[in-house]
């Protein structure tokens, strides 16, 4: 077992845990971006989202819900983000499913994504080109 987020889920490695059931587990980001921030993890291992079946996922999205309202309620945050980067190109470093659940306050200076406008036509052919390969 070479993974990270097995190995904590074992227990071979330490981690700050937050919840678990099973399965999942939540436990504190070892290089938090704001105090609190929290990693929910499914219990078995797979790599993406595509390869991982719709039950656990849903397990996964009520734990975050779950750690999302003890942030609130335990630390006082007024909202937070949910991140999830899916394959080495969105960021992902580690393997193993997981979302990020980052607590934010006003004024935090977290820098948001910088958006942009599509050009004329550009949106229907994108959309459209997305729409063929929903199953
Ligand atoms: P990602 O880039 O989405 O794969 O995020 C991986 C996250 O795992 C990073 O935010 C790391 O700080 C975090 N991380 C890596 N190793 C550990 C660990 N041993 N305990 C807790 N968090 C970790
Ligand atoms: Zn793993």
């Amino acid at each position: 077992m070479d993974c990270v987020f097995c190995k904590i889920v074992v227990g071979a490695i330490p981690s700050y845990k937050i919840y678990e059931n099973d399965h999942t587990l939540a436990f504190l980001d070892i290089n938090p971006v704001s105090p609190g921030h929290t990693l929910v993890i499914s219990k078995k291992h797979y790599s993406n989202l595509e390869d991982i079946p719709e039950k656990e996922l849903c397990e996964m999205i009520k734990t975050v819900k779950k750690v999302g309202k003890a942030l609130k309620d335990g630390l006082g945050v007024e909202g937070y983000n949910i991140l999830k980067n899916n394959d080495p190109v969105a960021g992902q470093i580690i393997p193993h499913n997981h979302f990020h659940v980052v607590p934010r306050k006003k004024d935090d200076n977290l820098s948001q994504w910088p958006q942009d406008k599509y050009k004329e036509g550009e949106a229907d052919n994108i959309s459209k080109k997305i729409i063929k390969n929903i199953n």
